[in-house]
C-alpha cells in the first residue's frame, strides 16, 4: 500500500495536471451571467456545475426552491448537489459555493462576463466571489479520484443561489429541507475567497431596522403650525451620533474579525426619505413623515437582545426630551453572530493541509459581513463549518475582479488534503 506522502503527491500531481481544465471551467462559469438581483441564468449555471459533477463521478440532483417567493418562472431558484459516496456514507464532507454574483457595476477594463485569462489571472465578475471556489471544490474531489484513492467517507458538493441576497432560497432552504443536517453532514467548507492563507470562522451579527418619525402637516410658510418629521429624524440622528457611536467604537470583539476596524460594533445609515419626493413637484408643506433604515453590526459579546434594547432606550430618550417626537421602530432583519467552535475538526484539517502546501499555518479570521455559514450553523445544526477558498477577499464586488491561477491551484490542493483527512481516507 502506498504511503501517505506518496498518495498526497499523486493528488498534487493530478491538480497540477488539471490546471488548464480548472481555468477553463472557471471561465465557463463566469460566462454565465448569474447576476443577483434579479437572479439571472441560475438554471443554466446549475446545469454547467451539475454536468461537471456528473463527469467527475457524482450523483447529481437539481433542487428548485419550491415555496420561496423569489423562486419564479422568470427567475427560478435552482440549486445543485452532487454526492460521491465512499466506502461508507460517513463521515460526509460538504463543500459549498454560491454561484450568484453581484452586478458588474462601472469601472471595468475587461468584459465582466467574458471569462478571460491575462497574466496568470482569471478575470470576471465572480472570479473570486466565488466561481473559482466552486472549481476548487470540484477539482479537489476529482484529483482524489484521478490519484486512484478510494474514499472512506463521502463528498458532497453544492452550488447554491442567492448568497448575495441572504441565501434564503439557497443554503437556508437546503438546510430547511434537511438536505444539509447534523444527521448526515459531518463537516462543511464554504469555498468563499479567503486569500488562500486564511480560514474564516464566522461573522458578526446583523440587525437591520427601520425608524419612522411622524409629524403634522402644515403650510410651509408657517412651519411653526406643524411638526416636522424630518427635523425629528435629525434629533434621532444626533442622539445616535452623540450617545451611541462612541460607545460602539469602544466595544471590541475577541473574534479575529478582519479588517481591524470591523472588530468594533458599527452602525450604518442605509437610507433616508422624508417629506415630498425631491424629484417631484414641490408644494409648501411641513413633512409629516420621515423614514430611515439602519444597519447595526453587533458583536457576539453584545448579543441581539441587548443590541435592540439599547436602540429602544435611545429612541425613547429622544422622544422624552423632544416635544411631539413620535417614532416607530420596525425590525427588518436579524442575523445572529456565528463562530466555529474551538477544536473543530474542519479547522484542524485545513490547517494541517496548509502547513503541508504553504509551509505555514492558516491565519484565523472572522468576516466583517455575513455569509452562508449562519444557515449551516443555525438551521442545519452543523457547527463544524468554516469558509476557505481561493481569491483575494478585497477584490470581491470590485471592478476588474480576478483570481490568481496559482491561488486556485494551491487552494485546491489544501481542500483536497482536508477532504482526505475529514473523510478518514488518509
Ligand atoms: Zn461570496
Amino acid at each position: 500500500m502506498a504511503t501517505k506522502s506518496v498518495l498526497m503527491d499523486r493528488v498534487f500531481a493530478a491538480i497540477d495536471a488539471a490546471t488548464d481544465e480548472m481555468v477553463d471551467f472557471t471561465c465557463e462559469l463566469i460566462r454565465v451571467p448569474t447576476v443577483n438581483p434579479p437572479g439571472d441564468a441560475y438554471e443554466e449555471c446549475a446545469h454547467v456545475i451539475g454536468r461537471r459533477l456528473a463527469a467527475c463521478g457524482f450523483a447529481v440532483e437539481y433542487l428548485a426552491a419550491e415555496g420561496r417567493a423569489e423562486h419564479t418562472i422568470t427567475h427560478p431558484r435552482i440549486n445543485v448537489i452532487g454526492l460521491r459516496q465512499g466506502a461508507t456514507a460517513r463521515p460526509l464532507v460538504h463543500l459549498n459555493g454560491h454561484f450568484d454574483v453581484v452586478p458588474a457595476g462601472a469601472g471595468w477594463t475587461v468584459d465582466p462576463f467574458g471569462g478571460r485569462v491575462k497574466d496568470g489571472r482569471i478575470y470576471g465578475r465572480g472570479a473570486c466571489d466565488m466561481k473559482a471556489g466552486i472549481t476548487a471544490a470540484i477539482y479537489a474531489a476529482e484529483a482524489i479520484r484521478r490519484a486512484g484513492i478510494t474514499l472512506v467517507g463521502s463528498i458532497e458538493i453544492s452550488g447554491t443561489v442567492d448568497e448575495e441576497s441572504g441565501g434564503f432560497a439557497g443554503m437556508a432552504w437546503l438546510a430547511q429541507q434537511g438536505r444539509l443536517s447534523a444527521d448526515k453532514t459531518d463537516a462543511v467548507i464554504i469555498t468563499e475567497p479567503t486569500n488562500t492563507d486564511r480560514v474564516y470562522v464566522g461573522h458578526r451579527g446583523v440587525y437591520w431596522f427601520e425608524v419612522t418619525t411622524r409629524g403634522r402637516i402644515a403650510h410651509g410658510c408657517m412651519p411653526f403650525l406643524g411638526v416636522s418629521a424630518i427635523e425629528h429624524m435629525g434629533v434621532i440622528l444626533d442622539h445616535l451620533r452623540r450617545d451611541l457611536m462612541p460607545t460602539l467604537r469602544a466595544r471590541t470583539t475577541a473574534m479575529p474579525v478582519q479588517p481591524d476596524g470591523a472588530r468594533h460594533a458599527t452602525l450604518n445609515i442605509n437610507g433616508i426619505a422624508g417629506g415630498q419626493p425631491i424629484d417631484g413637484i414641490q408644494t409648501p408643506c411641513v413633512a409629516d413623515i420621515c423614514r430611515a433604515i439602519f444597519d447595526r453590526r453587533f458583536l457576539v459579546e453584545e448579543g441581539f437582545d441587548a443590541t435592540r434594547a439599547e436602540i429602544v432606550t435611545l429612541l425613547e430618550r429622544a422622544a422624552r426630551e423632544t416635544p411631539d417626537l413620535l417614532f416607530e421602530l420596525r425590525d427588518l432583519m436579524v442575523v445572529h453572530p456565528v463562530r466555529t467552535p474551538d477544536g473543530a475538526t474542519v479547522m484542524a484539517a485545513l490547517d494541517r493541509a496548509a502547513q503541508h502546501v504553504l509551509g505555514r499555518s492558516l491565519r484565523i479570521a472572522a468576516s466583517p459581513g455575513t455569509y452562508d455559514h449562519k444557515h449551516v450553523d443555525r438551521i442545519a445544526g452543523v457547527p463544524n463549518c468554516v469558509a476557505y477558498g481561493p481569491g483575494i477577499l478585497d477584490l470581491a464586488h470590485q471592478p476588474d475582479e480576478y483570481c490568481n491561477i496559482t491561488d486556485l491551484v494551491q487552494s485546491t490542493k489544501i481542500l483536497a488534503l482536508s477532504v482526505l483527512e475529514l473523510t478518514g481516507s488518509l
